[in-house]
């Protein structure tokens, strides 16, 4: 709900009346909403009350028609919304750099799970995603959707940092570092379903099945029934690796996609991470069951995992967000550089310049990324109505100028480093590149201390 907010006449607004407003960013270079005609406005401004957008427009509109509380003269700066990480598993900053260079089973079995079962704690989740956080939010992104372990650990990191989440238990039909007896994985998703905190909304559950050659029918079922029963968000990674496609297709008879879908798991409510290995029928597919895409280009060019079919796609009419994947397989969760790659691995790949235009990625990385995690009417884009969550960069660097066209530089130009304010849910997190709301070095040394001292043991 919107505050109600005083009204004035100010004599120096020549008499109009002036609302009051928590926040008003004025003077920015450029305003880029992100909304669906991917509106960019000049000398722009933003008015916020509480914890939505209250006005979006030209300075010289909303000045003398609101009153900050706070103001804040954004010149030289770009605004938009914040980023939107559709994929990441945050504790795995605790991971950045092992198994470097392997394909993706040797690199899930022979470092990544073993790793796990090994160290994985409430301890490290708590400071591994709060790192994460950390990172996430010094490059733009205000949103993400995990998957992982010891969830309610990352729930805590991410209720303390001030960033908004979708966070989802992750369920395998093997032990797992939280849950040693499969057999009994409901009880455990059902206790972090249970104790998920109450809050603001910024933080939603989920639940994580980690991949079709990992979860059984049945264990894919229940888990996507109880999401159901819920109306929460249910992950999947899906047709990653062709060894995948080959895998399912022996088993049960059918690619990942159709075999997901004889098993009625294919809905709005459902993000399927990667879809590399999809061909027309799958994509039509998943275009007519409403699942939501989530577009990892850096861990699939690491792993060599292959290139989605990013256009082909889109073609069809699938909802496609960006992520980053796990800091393992990237290895950092900066949305800037995975725009620029994506644009630019597809225009490679089919020989063609024009596909993927900086517009269609930038999407990807707000709006659509919000629509994939069932968020869009709240998150994404810069609308009056909207929670409060977006980002100023300074765009008075070299590497930035001149200015032709904001979006493009957002895509091929901008880098995560360029971003100097956050906000999320109308709290400004950010400000002037330094963290108001959680202790970045404190971040830095925890993980330090956790992560090296368990790889070492
Ligand atoms: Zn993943």
């Amino acid at each position: 709900m919107l505050e109600p907010s005083p009204v004035s006449c100010d004599p120096e607004a020549g008499g109009r009346p002036v609302e009051e407003v928590d926040w008003l960013l004025y003077n920015a270079d450029w305003v880029v909403t992100c909304d669906s005609e991917m509106t960019a406005i000049a000398k722009g401004a933003v008015a916020i009350g509480s914890d939505r957008l209250v006005a979006v427009g030209a300075t010289e509109d909303l000045k003398p028609r609101y009153r900050g509380r706070r103001s804040l003269d954004l010149a030289g700066h770009l605004i938009m919304p914040g980023l939107v990480n559709t994929h990441t598993h945050a504790a795995m900053s605790c991971f950045r750099g092992i198994g470097d260079d392997l394909p993706l089973d040797r690199w899930l079995n022979e470092v990544v799970f073993p790793a796990e079962r090994s160290v994985v704690a409430p301890e490290m989740v708590y400071w591994g995603t709060q790192l994460s956080c950390v990172e996430m939010l010094g490059n733009g992104v205000t949103t993400f959707c995990d998957g992982y372990f010891f969830e309610e650990s990352a729930a805590r990191a991410v209720r303390d940092s001030g960033m908004r989440a979708v966070l989802g238990q992750g369920i395998l039909d093997y032990p797992t570092p939280d849950h040693a007896e499969p057999a009994t994985a409901r009880s455990r998703a059902e206790s972090f379903l249970a104790s998920f905190p109450e809050g603001d909304g910024r933080i939603r559950p989920s639940l994580f099945c980690h991949a079709p050659y990992t979860c059984g029918p049945d264990t894919l079922r229940w888990v996507k029934d109880l999401c159901r029963e819920l109306g929460i968000l249910f992950q999947v990674h899906l047709s990653e690796t062709e060894w995948e496609v080959r895998t399912i297709e022996e088993v049960y008879g059918r690619r990942p996609v159709l075999h997901l879908d004889a098993l009625g798991l294919l809905d709005q409510g459902t993000l399927a991470a990667h879809a590399v290995w999809v061909n027309g029928e799958e994509a039509r597919l998943l275009a007519e069951r409403k699942v939501g895409v989530s577009h990892n280009v850096a861990s699939n060019m690491k792993l060599a995992s292959g290139v989605a079919p990013l256009p082909a796609l889109l073609e069809a009419g699938v909802t496609v967000g960006l992520g980053t994947d796990g800091c393992a397989s990237n290895n950092g969760l900066d949305l800037f550089r995975e725009m620029d790659l994506t644009a630019k691995l597809h225009k490679v790949t089919r020989l063609d310049p024009m596909v993927c235009p900086a517009g269609t990625v930038l999407k990807l990385a707000t709006a659509a990324g919000a629509a994939t995690l069932g968020w869009e009417g709240e998150i994404g884009s810069l609308e009056t109505g909207k929670k409060a969550d977006l980002i100023a960069l300074d765009i008075n660097q070299p590497h930035l100028v001149p200015m032709y066209d904001p979006v493009s530089h957002l895509v091929y130009a901008a880098r995560g480093s360029d971003v100097r304010y956050a906000w999320v849910n109308g709290r400004l997190l950010l400000e002037r590149g330094n963290f108001t709301g959680v202790d970045a070095a404190r971040a830095v040394a925890e993980v330090n201390r956790v992560a090296l001292k368990a790889m070492k043991s």
